[in-house]
């Protein structure tokens, strides 16, 4: 048996990011890695602006609250001022820049329109205030996007405050998925007897597309080796990763291996983990299009899927961090049997931030996943008990 983190360094040794790298605007960047670090080229601020509506000023001119200035120009935002004159003041609106002389900015609640066109400045300024300073967010020639992570809404917002529109990212990854198992019948078909829904494939198409994966769905495939041989040579075709659930045991029925090597070259693990003992490796077709079998039963597939096929299609899109958060928290469930393989059991945190486990573990049982925050990690050969120390891993951070 292979322990989980000599199967996950194996999958991540073979995950060459693929080479494509294109420009895309930023309207359509969002959810894509970035693929060569950015930098600004300017000041963010460019110039020193008014963070408030009220008057630009020199403080020396306000030696006492209750000074009276003439209002010498205005300056909304989008317009440039000119240098202060000595003993005025300039009207001035949030983000106007502020203009060169004035060394404090007053806001308009302290400030009151009297005749002849003045002001009465109410307060004695501080020398800086409500000023936002040139450089004060970026400054020139400052990194302010690392290639290998996603783009998400506030880097595009950054990225559009230096000026850039459009951002490098890499291709994203083409993932072919194939459900094997001739018990299958699809949701909104009759259930003849015998037959059960195929529940893998409408999981892993949103998980797949959710880790940045452009997914075709090729259906289900019988368990028949030909039928797999001609699946697997299509999906080969035009993909990066096929993915497949199903048929990866050493039943009878289970032809995923004989396929896979007929067409490439296959490893059949067994990880040494609970769920998910079974998963397949390899490669198909001329081009080595990547092979990855998932087990079949519902959480071990959905567990895998997370653990093992998120982390490797990660890397091979260009992202540099895939590790999930681990949490160190309290059990409010005792585990009271250990088992020989490490477990990733179905957990979700009480209002004391506890992990209280889904009663039914079982590998089949797919209300445990959505009923779960989280994964509880257990080391092999250990029982717990509620109160003690188990490390959590919550579901959110294993979903994009
Ligand atoms: P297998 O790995 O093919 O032996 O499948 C293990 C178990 O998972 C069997 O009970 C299958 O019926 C079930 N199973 C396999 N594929 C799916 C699927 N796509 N959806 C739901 N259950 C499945
Ligand atoms: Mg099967």
């Amino acid at each position: 048996m292979l322990s989980f983190d000599e199967a996950l360094a194996r999958l991540l040794d073979a995950a060459l990011p693929v080479a494509e790298i294109r420009s895309v605007p930023l309207a359509a960047a969002c959810g894509r890695v970035l693929a060569q670090s950015q930098f600004s080229s300017q000041d963010v601020p460019p110039l020193d602006n008014a963070a408030m509506d009220g008057y630009a000023l020199r403080c020396a001119d306000v030696p006492v609250a209750g000074t009276a200035l003439p209002i010498s120009q205005r300056i909304p935002a989008g317009s440039v001022g000119a240098p202060l004159m000595p003993g005025t003041a300039a009207r001035i609106f949030t983000g106007a820049p502020v203009p060169p002389g004035a060394d404090a900015v007053v806001m308009q609640e302290l400030a009151e329109p009297a005749a002849e066109g003045r002001v009465l400045i109410q307060e004695v300024p501080k020398p800086g205030q409500h000023i936002r300073r040139a450089g004060e967010d970026i400054a020139a020639g400052a990194e302010i996007l690392p290639a290998g992570i996603r783009l998400g809404p506030a880097h595009l917002g950054l990225a559009a405050s230096v000026g850039l529109a459009a951002l490098p990212v890499y291709r994203r990854l083409r993932v072919a998925l194939l459900s094997t198992g001739n018990e299958l019948a699809e949701p909104g078909e009759p259930l003849a007897p015998g037959q059960i829904y195929n529940a893998n494939r409408h999981f892993l198409r949103p998980l797949l597309e959710g880790f940045g994966c452009e997914v075709r769905d090729l259906g289900r495939v019988p368990d028949d080796l030909a039928a797999l041989r001609q699946a697997l040579r299509q999906a080969a075709a035009e993909n990066d990763l096929i993915v497949s659930t199903g048929g990866v045991s050493v039943g009878e029925a289970d032809h995923v291996k004989a396929a896979v090597e007929a067409e490439g070259e296959l490893e059949l693990w067994k990880i040494a983990i609970k769920p998910g003992k079974p998963l397949a490796f390899g490669k198909v077709g001329a081009g080595g299009t990547a092979f990855i079998g998932l087990p079949g039963n519902p959480v071990a597939s959905f567990v895998t899927c997370l653990l093992l096929v998120r982390p490797f299609v990660l890397k091979r899109m260009g992202m540099t961090q895939w590790r999930p958060r681990r949490r160190r928290v309290l059990a409010a469930s005792s585990w009271p049997k250990a088992d020989k393989r490490r477990e990733f059991l179905r957990a979700r945190l009480d209002g004391e931030g506890r992990a209280e486990l889904f009663p039914n573990q079982g590998s089949g049982v797919l209300s445990s996943c959505v009923w779960a925050e989280g994964l509880i990690d257990n080391p092999p050969g250990r029982a717990f008990a509620a109160g003690d120390e188990v490390e959590f891993i919550a579901l959110a951070d294993l979903m994009g």
